[in-house]
C-alpha cells in the first residue's frame, strides 16, 4: 500500500477526489495485495513439484475423462462436503497435473492444501513416529482442508508404513478431503497395502464418497516425445523432387 500512496495521493490531489474516496482506493488496494500475498503463501505452503494450471490441459489426450466433471474439482463445494477424489491411470496420463491443477485453484479459493506423494508422506510419517512427533505430525495434517496424495501404488509400504498412511487416511473419512493418484486399479491396491483386511477397509472408507476418474489413454509424455521425433525426422528429410 505504501508503494502505491504517493501515486494515488497525486491523483486524488489532481482531480480534486473527495478524501473518503482516496481512502476507501487505498484500502481497496491494501486488500488487493493481502489477498494476493496470503494466495502465494498457500501456494507455497502447499508444496507443488511444478505450477501445471488446466489451462496447459488438453483433455482430448484423455477422451475417457468427463472434462466438466473434473473441472467441477476446482470448486470448493467437494471439499466443503468431504468428499475425497482419486485419478486412477497408468504414468504420464496427466494425474500429477490434474491433482496440482485442482489444488491450485482451491489455494486460490482460499484453502489450505498439501500436496505430498505417498512415498514421501510415509517417510515423513515414520521419522515422526521415531520421533516421537507423529501426534504432531497428524494435528497438522489434519488443519489441511485437501491432502493431495500423489503416485500411490509406484512404491509397497513396509506393514508399520502401511498403518501409518491407513491411519492418516481413517483420520480424515468424512471429516476432510483427499485426492488420492494411483497408477493402480482399486483391485490391485492390497499389494500397496499388504493383507486384505486393511486394503479392504482402506478402500471402504476413502470410495464411501468420492469421485473417481479414470485417467486411460496413452502416455501424454509418450505422444509429445514421439511427436518431436516425428516433426524432426519431418525436418531433416530431404524435400522430394
Ligand atoms: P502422471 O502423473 O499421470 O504420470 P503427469 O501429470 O506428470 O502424468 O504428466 C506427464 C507430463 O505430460 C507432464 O509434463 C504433464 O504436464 C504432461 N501432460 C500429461 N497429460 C497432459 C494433458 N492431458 N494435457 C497437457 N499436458 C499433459
Ligand atoms: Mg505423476
Amino acid at each position: 500500500m505504501l508503494a502505491e500512496h504517493e501515486k494515488l495521493a497525486r491523483e486524488a490531489a489532481g482531480r480534486d477526489e473527495p478524501y473518503a474516496e482516496y481512502l476507501l482506493r487505498l484500502t481497496e488496494l491494501e486488500v488487493a495485495a493481502r489477498t494476493a500475498n496470503a494466495i502465494a503463501a498457500r501456494i507455497r505452503a502447499a508444496g507443488f513439484p511444478v505450477i501445471k494450471e488446466f489451462d496447459t490441459f488438453d483433455f482430448t489426450a484423455v477422451p475417457n475423462v468427463p472434462k466438466q466433471k473434473l473441472l467441477e474439482l476446482t470448486r470448493r463445494d467437494w471439499i466443503d462436503q468431504h468428499y475425497n477424489a482419486c485419478l486412477i491411470g497408468g504414468s504420464g496420463t496427466g494425474k500429477t497435473h490434474a491433482a496440482t491443477g485442482i489444488g491450485l485453484a482451491l489455494c486460490r479459493l482460499g484453502l489450505r492444501v498439501k500436496f505430498t506423494t505417498a512415498a514421501n508422506l510415509v517417510t515423513e510419517l515414520e521419522s515422526a513416529q521415531q520421533q516421537h512427533r507423529l501426534d504432531r505430525l497428524l494435528g497438522a495434517l489434519e488443519r489441511f482442508d485437501l491432502l493431495i496424495v500423489d503416485e500411490l501404488g509406484y512404491l509397497s509400504f513396509s506393514r508399520s508404513g502401511a498403518e501409518l498412511l491407513f491411519q492418516v487416511f481413517a483420520d480424515r473419512y468424512e471429516r476432510a478431503s483427499l485426492l488420492i493418484t494411483s497408477n493402480l486399479p482399486f483391485g490391485e491396491w492390497g499389494s500397496i497395502f499388504q493383507g486384505e483386511r486393511m486394503t479392504a477397509a482402506l478402500l471402504d472408507r476413502l470410495t464411501h464418497r468420492c469421485h473417481i476418474f479414470e485417467m486411460n489413454g496413452e502416455s501424454y509424455r509418450f505422444r509429445e516425445s514421439m511427436k518431436s521425433k516425428d516433426d524432426k525426422a519431418a525436418k531433416t528429410a530431404k524435400p522430394k523432387k
